[in-house]
This record gives structure tokens, sequence and C-alpha cells, in this order.
């Protein structure tokens, strides 16, 4: 379905409606993958990030239903069965928990934590956002969820709450400790802007995507590197350790002198993270500035070195990114390139001449060794409902 239009999704997603629950969707909402354009892993630190919603989203389809059942039918098949779920309405004495299949968690995460009156309701997923690509597609199935909750069942929920109760189901049902940056995007993306993002105070400013010649170029490698699971959580352990050695709220607070001065009172490897963390708070910043200034060279040059930072202080790289980023640089007309999203596998960010796409992607597909696939990336708005002639 990655091909598929936001209007193409919807229609798709209203006729599997039909067939599971055998009556029309009433209401639709959906949420837009993103891609990172620079700030890893800085999130979590309170630092900043520069990301943009693409085109690619999760479109969801549904109508409040007269039991107090919610009934979700997912039209993604990589994931694990069985892809129609059903569980009640949680209370304040029966609350949901997370189990299986996994990718209900999300939805029942956004469930158990929406703070409006909830009834019951039949639900259909379609999306266009790569699974664990490194596009957030978890984000975007969050904050789709919750806009089409906001239709059904109003609340006033301002959009920053929103995403924050969306990570906060992502902790708390996925198991997962992500910062606030993929439902932040994924919820206040805009049209032809990026968003800086400071990730203490949540304050953002719109950036725009000024390329009159100028392309970006998501090259997806693949592949997941199958993970124990510690990986993220360890790294996250690390920045606090050292955030709490340096004596600052976070490693945002913290500079390289202050580093250096403590080296030898961490490991070697909590050294390298926070190097790798308060260098890339200083490369957002300096790249933003950048950007704005029209110098896609410097920015270009900033993206390359967060790309080496990743790889070699935050070891969240592999050697299929590794590899794209190499191959992209060697073609001219290539500003820079980096892996973008948490790491081990998913995709990179290429910024390009446009009349170098051509030969980027023939590069790629002649050099790297895998099967590659590609997606122009554009900025798009963030999450919203979508009305239907049959909404009540
Ligand atoms: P990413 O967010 O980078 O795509 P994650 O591992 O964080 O990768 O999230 C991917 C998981 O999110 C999937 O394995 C699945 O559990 C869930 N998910 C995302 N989109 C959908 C969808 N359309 N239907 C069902 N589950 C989904
Ligand atoms: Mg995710």
């Amino acid at each position: 379905m990655a091909d598929l239009d936001e209007f193409q999704l919807l229609e798709r997603a209203i006729n599997i409606f039909q067939e599971q629950f055998e009556s029309e969707a009433s209401y639709a909402a959906c949420a837009p993958g993103r891609v990172n354009l620079i700030g890893e892993h800085t999130d979590y630190n309170d630092g900043f990030v520069f990301p943009i919603a693409i085109p690619q989203v999760t479109m969801v389809v549904g109508r409040p239903n007269s039991d107090q059942m919610i009934r979700v039918f997912t039209a993604v098949t990589e994931v694990d069965h069985p892809f129609l779920v059903r569980f009640p309405v949680p209370t304040a004495t029966s609350k949901l928990a997370p189990g299986s299949p996994t990718w209900a968690n999300y939805v029942k995460g956004v469930v158990s934590l929406y703070p409006g009156t909830l009834s019951g309701f039949d639900m259909v997923i379609v999306s266009s956002v790569p699974l664990g690509g490194g596009l957030s597609s978890s984000a975007s199935l969050e904050v789709a969820t919750f806009t089409l909750m906001q239709s059904m069942f109003p609340c006033q929920v301002s959009d920053k709450e929103k995403a924050l109760i969306c990570q906060k189901a992502e902790h708390t049902f996925a198991g997962m400790p992500c910062g606030i940056m993929d439902q932040f995007i994924s919820s206040m993306g805009s049209k032809d802007h990026a968003l800086l993002i400071d990730c203490e105070s949540m304050e953002s400013k719109q950036v725009q995507l000024r390329l009159p010649r100028q392309s970006l170029l998501i090259i997806n490698c693949n592949v997941k590197h199958q993970l124990s699971g510690s990986e993220y959580p360890s790294r996250r352990q690390s920045c606090i350790d050292a955030a709490s050695l340096l004596q600052v709220k976070s490693l945002r607070y913290a500079d390289q002198t202050m580093l250096e001065a403590h080296k030898n009172d961490m490991s070697d490897e909590t050294y390298r993270r926070s190097r790798h963390v308060i260098s890339e708070i200083e490369r957002t910043r300096e790249a933003v500035i950048a950007f704005e200034n029209g110098d896609l060279a410097k920015f270009g040059k900033l993206m390359v070195a967060s790309h080496n930072s990743l790889r070699d202080d935050f070891e969240v790289s592999c050697p299929e990114l590794d590899s794209l980023v190499e191959i992209a640089m060697s073609v001219s007309g290539v500003y820079g390139s980096r892996m973008t999203g948490g790491g081990f596998g998913g995709c990179t960010i290429t910024l390009c001449e446009t009349s170098s796409l051509e030969q980027l992607m023939a590069e790629v597909k002649q050099r790297y060794d895998g099967t590659a696939t590609f997606i122009h990336a554009s900025a798009a708005a963030g999450a919203h409902s979508i009305v239907l002639p049959n909404q009540d």
C-alpha cells in the first residue's frame, strides 16, 4: 500500500470496513509518518530535532457501535496474527493490559489513555507508512487512532497533549521508551515545512522547506536487525547516568568541555554515547541556521557528521545504512546523507540536487548489496480528521 495516496487509502479502508463489519464507516482520520532531517537520539535528552511529516500516512476509519466493545482490524499483513482484535471499553475497574497480538497494543494504549468518555466502536487501519522502517509507523498509528477517537468521542485536547498521550501509550503499552519527536511531528507537521522542535519546552518553529532545485530522498535498506530489546533502554540509561554525573538535568545542559573533564569518571561507552548526544544537539542548532541561510553545503556536511557520530559513538547504525550513505556521498550533486530514525536498519535520508536523483538511485541499485526502495520525501500536513458523507 506504500504507493497509495490519501484518497486511495481512504477508499480502501472504507471498503474493508464494509467487508469486516457489514456496515459503513462514518468517521475517518489519518496521521503521517515522518523523516528526521537531523537531530537523532536527542529528543529524550531534552534536545532539538528537525523532522518533516511525509505524505505516507496511517489511515483509520471507524463507527461507534452500541455494545461496549472495541473491534479493530488491520489490513497490514506484516504484523502478528490475528488481524482482528476485540476488547471491552476500559473502565475504572476493568483496565486494559498489553498482550498479544503486539500490534494491537498501540491502539489499546491510546484507548486506555484517552481523556474523553468512550463507548464501543469498530475500526479499520490501513497504512502507506512502511512498518519498522524508521519512518514511524507506530506513532502515526497512535496519532491516527487518537484523532479518530476525537471525532467520535470529542474532548478538548491540545496537539501537544495529544502527542504526549500517544508517547505515553507507546511507553506503557508497546514497551518502547521513545522520545516525543515522532508523535509530535505526526500531530503537528505542516505542509512544505520542517519543524524545529525543542523537546524540552515542546515549543516548535516551522522552517519553510525551500528546495527549488533540490530533493530529499528516503532510501529504505529493507533490513531490520533483530534486537535483544535492551539496545534503546541501555542507551537511554547511559545518557541519564552521564547527566547525573555531570550534575545537569539532562545532556541538553552539558557541553563538550564538561564531558571531557569527567571522561575518567565514566565508562568509555557512556562517554561516547554522551559525546554523540551533546554534539548532535549542537549540530541540529547549526544545521537549522544553515538551512535558513540557504547554505545547503553546510547542512549536508552536518548530516554526514551526524551519521558518523551515530555510527561510531552512539553505535546504532549498521553496515547496510553505512553502505547507503557511502554510495550516496560518492554521487556528484549530493549534499549530505545520514541514517534516520532509531537505527539498526530502516532508512537513510539524502539531500541532493534534483538533477542527481536518477544517478543516485542507479548507483544504489547497482552497488547496494541488497534491495533498497526509494521514497521521494516532501513535507506533508500533520494528523487530521476527514469528514465522511454519512458522519453523524
Ligand atoms: P516504526 O515506527 O519505525 O515503523 P516500530 O517498531 O516503532 O517501527 O513500529 C512498528 C510496529 O507498529 C509494527 O510492528 C506494528 O506492531 C505497529 N504498527 C504500525 N503500523 C501498523 C498498522 N498499520 N497496523 C498494525 N500495526 C501497526
Ligand atoms: Mg516507532
